[in-house]
């Protein structure tokens, strides 16, 4: 979320749950409703302000746009100190747990005096729950566990899902689903159709003339924590781990549209609707309709209303509103690279260093996944926890996977290594081992911790050995887990131009470089690398991901070299022996 806008969403969820508390529902879910659109918001609400147009964000009505504006030029909110003194702050906290909902909440506080979790834990632990009008033994069981879930998460400080851990969960979800014969259409929406590197929770579509058993399935599949909602044609569930998934009943007529207003971003679809606007049509989750006569121009399916728009279909990894509205109205889109495209991977460990398996295994399962090469980079002697590679040891290896190439059918091993770049930017092995090899990727591993300067000199310097292929991670990032070291993205890419070094897009975990950073390097005619960085034979599937950053920054095939066939890449990679 843009930094600007976090207070500002912090706020509408705060007067969100005060009016919950309050018994006003429907203004409660205005507020909500407005939050969650500005979460997703590209941009900060102040420039949207200036243009006066925070109407145009969709939940946003005049009484909130008010309400916005107050607070971007005050900092501050009568309403919201008028709504906090007529509820106590512990009250406010319960409000907070997701599956606790208003009307449990209004219950528990006035039949049993609850005011606060410890309160509401000590009610628990009596099972005084289970005998209050309306509930029992089993509402008593789901207050417990949404408690706990709250506790735990709270810890983890409740944020965003990456793409890794939420798109298999999504794609079981809608494999189940599918089975039924009332389903229909079904597409998952939201980011992580844009897949995005987090995503907020699982949105699923469906279109059917039977949606009742849908949602009877759906509350009760076998990985439902808790059921935070179950109607007619929308309902929410929380899964394990915390994630929630919310699936909706379209209408066939407005699949389309739908589709297209729940994957967003919201920014893209803001420009849409102003594109729309100017035609004298009105966009929105229905359908695209005439302004004058109601009618509806499109709405079935994506395809047919961007090309009402004019414009052909924008792959929803594109849709962000960075330039690809104006690209698909001048037919200039990007021809995005594919996962088919993929030819091998040039980056994964094995029982050498710190990976689990053989070079064999991991061969074979390169070979299983159609590749025709696989890149072997084991870690150099520098990371001695992992066991890294020395001289001698790293020419034994090439020798095994030499003989090894003889033997093996169908898939050429690379002998590869990743070598570390040590403080002063020299590399941890010498030139006369790494010249035996079929290829070095070069990467940061420890003393990390340098100034911006610092690190961009000692990548720079690495680059300049006239034997590195790749440069691994750029970044140093881990998603969610661990920042990115400071370095001058520019000078580094200049200079990877200026060597003929491929910069790595890292595909498991750490999704470095990421999508704006790749964009950058293919306008600056730098070649890139999507590798997984396995370090066992299932991670070689994180190869979507990876090919997903890729999309996401605008990037062909032709930019990224293990698209090419090994004949070609043996001419790219600079000693292929
Ligand atoms: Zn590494
Ligand atoms: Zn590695």
């Amino acid at each position: 979320m843009i930094k600007e806008n976090k207070e500002i969403v912090k706020i509408l969820y705060e007067i969100a749950n005060l009016l919950e508390l309050k018994d006003e529902v429907f203004r409660s879910r205005a507020y909500r409703r407005a939050a969650r659109s500005i979460e997703d918001l590209s941009e900060s609400l102040h420039d949207i302000a200036a243009r006066d147009e925070l109407e145009q964000i969709p939940g946003v009505g005049k009484a909130i746009a008010k309400k916005l504006e107050e607070l971007l030029q005050t900092g501050q909110l009568q309403y919201l100190d008028k709504l906090r003194g007529e509820l106590s702050k512990e009250l406010i906290e319960l409000s907070e747990i997701p599956g606790i909902g208003p009307k449990t909440l209004k219950v528990l506080r006035d039949e049993l005096g609850i005011q606060n979790i410890k309160q509401l834990r000590n009610a628990l632990e009596a099972h005084q729950i289970r005998d209050l009008p309306g509930f029992g033994e089993r509402s008593e069981e789901n207050v417990q566990r949404s408690l706990e879930l709250y506790l735990q998460h709270s810890l983890q400080h409740r944020g965003r899902i990456f793409i890794g851990k939420a798109f298999p969960i999504a794609q079981q979800l809608v494999e189940e689903l599918e089975k039924l014969s009332e389903v229909k259409q079904i597409e998952v929406a939201g980011s992580l159709r844009r897949w995005k590197e987090t995503v907020g929770d699982i949105d699923i579509l469906v279109t059917s003339t039977d949606p009742t058993p849908i949602m009877q399935h759906f509350v009760n599949l076998p990985s439902v924590t808790q059921v935070l909602a179950h109607g007619v044609t929308k309902s929410s569930i929380l899964l394990d781990e915390g994630i929630q998934a919310d699936i909706r009943v379209i209408e066939p007529e407005a699949f389309g549209a739908a589709l297209q207003y729940f994957t967003g971003s919201k920014t893209h679809n803001i420009a849409l609707r102003r594109l729309a606007r100017q035609h004298g049509w009105k966009l929105s989750e229905y359908g695209l309709f005439d302004l004058k006569t109601d009618q509806r121009i499109a709405g079935s399916t994506e395809e047919e209303i961007y090309q009402q728009l004019g414009m052909i279909w924008i792959p929803p990894e594109l849709r962000e509103d960075t330039g690809e509205i104006e690209a698909a109205l001048q037919n200039r889109l990007p021809t995005l690279v594919h996962r088919d495209d993929i030819c091998g991977d040039l980056h994964v460990h094995t029982n050498w260093s710190d990976g689990t398996e053989t070079i064999e295994a991991m061969a074979n399962a390169a070979k299983q996944r159609g590749y025709e090469y696989l890149g072997i980079c084991d870690h150099s002697k520098q990371v001695r926890v992992v066991n890294g590679l020395d001289e001698t040891r790293l020419r034994e290896q090439i020798e095994t996977i030499r003989i090894l190439n003889k033997k093996i059918r169908g898939i050429r091993i690379l002998a590869g290594i990743e070598v570390d770049i040590l403080t002063d930017g020299s590399l941890d092995l010498s030139d006369d081992v790494l010249v035996e090899t079929d290829l070095v990727v070069a990467a940061v591993h420890i003393y990390r911790k340098v100034s911006e300067e610092k690190m961009t000199d000692r990548l720079i310097q690495a680059l300049k050995n006239p034997y590195v292929d790749i440069l691994a991670h750029p970044l140093g990032r881990i998603v969610g887990k661990r920042p990115p070291y400071p370095v001058n993205l520019d000078e580094l890419i200049m200079a990877a131009k200026q060597h003929e070094v491929i910069l790595e897009i890292n595909a498991f975990e750490r999704l470095d470089l990421p999508d704006t950073a790749a964009r950058v390097a293919q306008e600056n005619g730098v070649k890139l690398a999507i590798n997984t960085d396995a370090h066992h034979t299932s991670q070689l599937d994180a190869m979507i991901y990876g090919v997903a950053m890729a999309r996401r920054g605008w990037v062909e095939a032709s930019s990224v070299i293990n698209t090419q066939p090994l004949e070609k890449l043996e001419k790219t990679l600079k000693h292929v022996h």
